[in-house]
């Protein structure tokens, strides 16, 4: 794999370069997920803030999960693309939501798990074999 790996929101105001595979990716079926990711479920990535540089404009939001931590989104200001979540009592760790589209990344970016089963939608099927959760392990 090439590094970094390039990736832009919808309206490609918000780019970034990421320089070293995720330390995890996961993805993630809880009901707050599927309202940001208007879809099924949300795929995040995590990564080190070290590993990754990011440019363009930024709004942020802060809501609390239900672990009591919180957890604030950076979007684009054009397009409103979620970009990514981290915890400002732990910055250290990124947990990325765009990512590339590039077919060539797909292998990088499959989820090991997915987690908050309880709360899926009930026409998606789990890939066969693949980690569950029901919440947050
Ligand atoms: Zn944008
Ligand atoms: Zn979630």
């Amino acid at each position: 794999m090439e590094f970094p790996i390039h990736a832009a929101c919808q309206c490609g105001q918000v780019t970034y370069k990421l320089f070293a595979a995720p330390k995890m990716v996961l993805a993630c079926h809880c009901k707050e997920c599927q309202t940001l990711a208007t879809a099924p479920f949300s795929v995040t990535a995590l990564v080190s803030a070290d590993d990754i540089e990011i440019s363009g404009e930024m709004q942020e939001w802060e809501r609390m999960a239900e672990s009591g931590n919180r957890n604030r989104a950076k979007f684009c200001t054009g397009c409103g693309n979620r970009v990514l979540h981290f915890n400002p009592d732990d910055a250290h760790l990124l947990k990325l939501k765009l990512k590339p589209t590039d077919r060539k990344y797909d292998a990088l970016f499959t989820p090991t798990a997915h987690v908050w089963t309880s709360e899926k939608v009930s026409w998606f099927e789990l890939p066969e074999g693949v980690k569950s959760f029901p919440k947050q392990p």
